[in-house]
């Protein structure tokens, strides 16, 4: 074993692959291999190594356990699918679908009519349109209503969400001219209400999403704008960006605001992603005015933006979901958000009698995905102490499947909330394998 991870031939995969995916599949095809030692059998050991190693690195996607408590992690997916999304997802993608076809009348139908109706029922709103993710949804928006005219926008609002996603830098993208107005702290309705103009296409609102400002601060309600915009004859649309369609209080957390309530506040047009709260698959919706979700519709971009079969399957199966309360923990995300601290702290007990040296300490878990940014999540985590915690979390990383962890107070904690229970025989032996070694007795 040794003299195959020193090969060069092997060694010079590990920058990119980690010496411990490496030792895994050489070990995989050794306990394959009958070795007698023949030197022409060593080369074909480590052609088959290198055969395995090549695998692993087109092997993109690898399903990883999440342990950091975040539960829409942007880096990690964010939403898992329900199991009828993922169901739905195998059966369009699997085989022939009616995508565009109109099974009553055997010509070519729209790819967007179910979907649409699904939206239209969950959200209240007259008419949605559903493309690749809310970013398009909002560059869809701007360019068929503001192109080379002007959006006003509260300066509070000009926020950077992450991943590059810029609303100032959209804003440009769209050909559309920004008008700022108010201050970062404090913006009133006169404020918008001044900035009007002929040129003026559009008043945008957006979702703080990812920070929060404090203290001295104003802000005109959301209908208070939507008043302005009808008296002005102007369009006024919100950036949700996380797009809950049911009240997280129920959970517990902070009141966020859902597109319902949006809608009911008068926006002429909201945006929101569909792998956030939402609890579906990538895509952003667009949902508000039936005329102007028609104009949107008529925009050749919505080519270049419009989402798969596989996307509209899984998000019709996310509707569903919603269309009972009942239902609604058959979303991943619900269904963490409903774990209580009695049950984490039960499962957490499985862990400390198993790995020695885990004890289950309180955590923090968090949305994430941009909704609620500093609301705190109570939640438990196993936590281990270890010599160099780094080492550990590099180990789990490498793991089969991958566990993703974090370190609190040189502690590694293991954030049971975003773990699935089903995961749990899983963790406690990988802990068990990679832990033992490297208690610290103190
Ligand atoms: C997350 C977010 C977006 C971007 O959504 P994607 O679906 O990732 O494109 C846009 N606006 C707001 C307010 C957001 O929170």
């Amino acid at each position: 074993m040794h003299r195959i991870l020193e090969d060069e031939r092997i060694a010079a995969h590990e920058p990119g692959l980690g010496r411990e995916r490496i030792k895994r599949a050489a070990e995989e095809v050794i306990g394959r291999a009958r070795l007698s030692g023949d030197e022409r059998e060593y080369d074909a050991i480590v052609a088959a190594v290198r055969n395995r190693l090549d695998d692993l690195r087109i092997e993109s996607l690898v399903p990883v356990i999440n342990a950091t408590g975040v539960i829409l992690h942007t880096n990690l997916g964010r939403a898992p699918l329900s199991p009828d999304a993922a169901t739905a997802v195998v059966a369009a993608g699997g085989w022939y679908s009616n995508l565009e076809y109109d099974l009553s009348t055997g010509e070519r139908g729209s790819r967007n009519a179910a979907i649409g109706e699904a939206l239209r029922a969950a959200t209240g709103a007259e008419d949605a349109l559903v493309v690749n993710n809310c970013a398009a949804a909002v560059l869809l928006v701007l360019d068929t209503l503001a192109k080379g005219r002007e959006v006003i926008v509260a300066r509070n609002a000009l926020v950077e969400i992450g991943g590059g996603f810029r609303v100032p830098d959209v804003l440009e993208r769209s050909g559309a001219k920004l008008v700022e107005v108010g201050t970062t702290n404090r913006v009133y309705i006169e404020d918008f209400e001044r900035a009007l103009s002929p040129r003026t296409a559009l008043i945008l609102r957006t979702h703080a999403s990812n920070y929060s400002i404090e203290g001295f601060t104003h802000e005109p309600s959301a209908r208070d704008l939507a008043a302005l915009g009808q008296r002005a004859g102007v369009p006024v649309v919100e950036d949700l960006g996380s797009g809950a369609l049911c009240d997280l209080a129920e959970y517990g957390a902070a009141h966020e605001r859902t597109v319902q309530e949006a809608i009911g506040d008068g926006m002429t047009l909201v945006t929101f992603s569909g792998d956030k709260l939402l609890g579906g698959p990538q895509a952003g919706i667009v949902a508000g005015r039936a005329y102007l979700v028609a104009r949107l519709r008529t925009n050749p971009l919505l080519r270049a933006l419009r989402v798969g079969k596989l996307t509209i399957a899984a998000l019709a199966a996310t509707l569903r979901c919603y269309r009972d309360r009942s239902l609604r923990e058959r979303l991943p995300v619900y269904r963490m958000l409903a774990a209580t601290l009695p049950d984490l702290r039960k499962r957490a007990k499985a862990y400390v009698s198993e790995v020695r040296g885990a004890l289950a300490s309180e955590s923090d878990a968090y949305l994430g995905g941009g909704a609620l940014p500093r609301a705190r999540i109570p939640s438990i985590a196993v936590a281990i102490r270890t010599e160099s915690p780094q080492d550990l979390t590099a180990s789990l990383r490498m793991g089969h499947p991958p566990i993703i962890a974090r370190i609190e107070s040189g502690r590694v904690l293991l954030d049971l909330r975003t773990i699935a229970p089903e995961e749990d025989q899983l963790v406690i032996s990988t802990l068990i394998e990679k832990a033992v070694f490297s208690i610290d007795p103190s």
